[in-house]
């Protein structure tokens, strides 16, 4: 019998290739192709130093003020409202200190990992060129700037996650095309990035099924339970026999956690990118520039830009007029750059209100597994997160304390 991985993102994908390795049968059941969700169009950044919490105070005392800004970096569509209230109650709930502290711990308990388990997967697929050597700069125009983001910055010193403060001479020497308004910015040399993040889940399904794994097209409607999993059933009737299932659905766990009897405060957190393939300019590093949320990074054969959160739901159609905002931002940074043949794209990020993923047994029904709610780290969680889920699933010790991901937390 099948150990069957819902869902053919990066989680997933991952996870069944590690689960592969360690001795069992899997089956990949994605409604889709392979790798057409979140993990399509991400920002491509192993962005170990951004597990912060996003309910600090820092933070959300802003979210009033940005979606009263159509240009904010935040947007929450009106008609969404009411859906978003117990999701929002529960961010709130997660901005006391103490909790806050024990959010950050969780966070930098999994960067920490990162590119221990990201590099030995990397290396043995054959895909260490799909990861970038140069790292991630944020930028600040000024002492005012760069003083409103040191709560960041203390956090990773906290974590001991290495960085190096630059003034404009030295950031000009790394990234020529930045504009002189940057006065200040901090290299973050971990945060490396993928050549293309598509691409990287295209080749692990492919390593995958070089290794015998099956991927099946086909959507999953249903379960059969009895003492535990027996049978995952599909929208067109096909049933498939499974000894143990994990759920990687990305921002669709919600349905089929209800599915499975046990809830979950799941929500997609949109974001959009601008994939720019004659951009005029050429970068080494990926950028972000706190202040104006938005992030740039080379990668797919061109220059992305992305950023902004939109609380809309999984059903309303994208609006890409936040695209264009965050374009116009980024070219405050690089003023070459070229607003020319472009594809827009949207995403859901499957998000918690407290920032920390699942990754845990169900509590309901034996053989169930859930690894979801990744939120703005999917990317760069994905080694870790099949490291550590296919420990829990072999009967492995994991070496973190894998309680704080646990399914029923809320
Ligand atoms: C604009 C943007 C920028 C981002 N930038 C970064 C970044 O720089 N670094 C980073 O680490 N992360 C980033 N992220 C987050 C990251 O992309 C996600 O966390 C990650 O892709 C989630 O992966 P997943 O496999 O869980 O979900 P997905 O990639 O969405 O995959 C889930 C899959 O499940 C399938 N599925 C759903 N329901 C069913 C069903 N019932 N039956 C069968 N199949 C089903 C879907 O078709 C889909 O293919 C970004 C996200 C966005 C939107």
């Amino acid at each position: 019998m099948s150990t069957v991985v819902i869902g053919a993102g990066i989680i997933g994908t991952a996870l069944a290739y590690e689960l592969q390795k360690r001795g069992r049968d899997v089956t990949v059941i994605e409604r889709d192709a392979p790798g057409k969700g979140a993990s399509f169009g991400n920002m491509a950044s192993i962005a170990v130093t951004e597990f912060m919490p996003a309910s600090r105070p820092s933070v959300w005392k802003q979210i009033p003020g940005w979606m009263l800004d159509p240009e904010g970096p935040v947007a929450v569509r009106p008609s969404y409202m009411p859906k978003l209230v117990p999701w929002f109650l529960r961010f709130i709930a997660a901005s006391r200190p103490s909790k806050l502290r024990e959010l950050e711990a969780q966070g930098a308990a999994l960067c920490a990992r990162v590119h221990d388990d990201l590099l030995p997967l990397l290396r043995e697929t054959g895909l260490e060129g799909e990861m970038t050597e140069d790292g991630c700069l944020s930028l600040y125009t000024d002492e005012a700037e760069f003083k409103a983001d040191r709560e960041h910055i203390e956090i990773l010193e906290r974590f001991n996650f290495p960085h190096e403060v630059l003034g404009r001479q030295a950031i000009k020497a790394l990234e020529p095309e930045l504009s002189d308004k940057i006065g200040i910015a901090v290299l973050f040399p971990q945060n490396r990035s993928m050549r293309d993040p598509y691409r990287l889940v295209l080749r692990l399904a492919d390593a995958f099924k070089a290794r015998g794994g099956k991927i099946e097209n086909g959507e999953v409607t249903d379960f059969v339970r009895g003492n535990g999993i027996q049978e995952v059933v599909l929208k067109d009737g096909r049933r498939t026999a499974a000894k143990e299932v994990v759920v990687c659905a990305g921002a669709y766990t919600t349905a089929l956690a209800k599915m499975l009897g046990e809830p979950i405060p799941l929500e997609t957190e949109r974001g959009y990118h601008t994939q720019i393939m004659s951009p005029g300019i050429s970068m080494r590093h990926s950028i972000i520039w706190p202040a104006r949320a938005f992030m740039v990074t080379p990668t797919a054969g061109g220059i992305r830009v992305g950023g902004t959160v939109e609380m809309a739901g999984l059903e309303a159609p994208p609006d890409y007029r936040r695209s264009k905002i965050t374009v116009k931002r980024a070219q405050e940074a690089l003023p070459n750059l070229r607003h020319e043949n472009y594809t827009e794209w949207m995403g859901h990020r499957p998000a918690f209100p407290d920032t920390v993923p699942v990754m845990s047994a169900s509590a309901k029904t034996k053989g169930v597994f859930y690894a979801t709610g990744h939120g703005h780290l999917g990317l760069t969680y994905a080694a870790t997160n099949a490291r550590l889920m296919a420990d829990l699933i072999t009967g492995v010790k994991p070496p973190i304390d894998m309680h704080p991901y646990r399914v029923n937390r809320f």
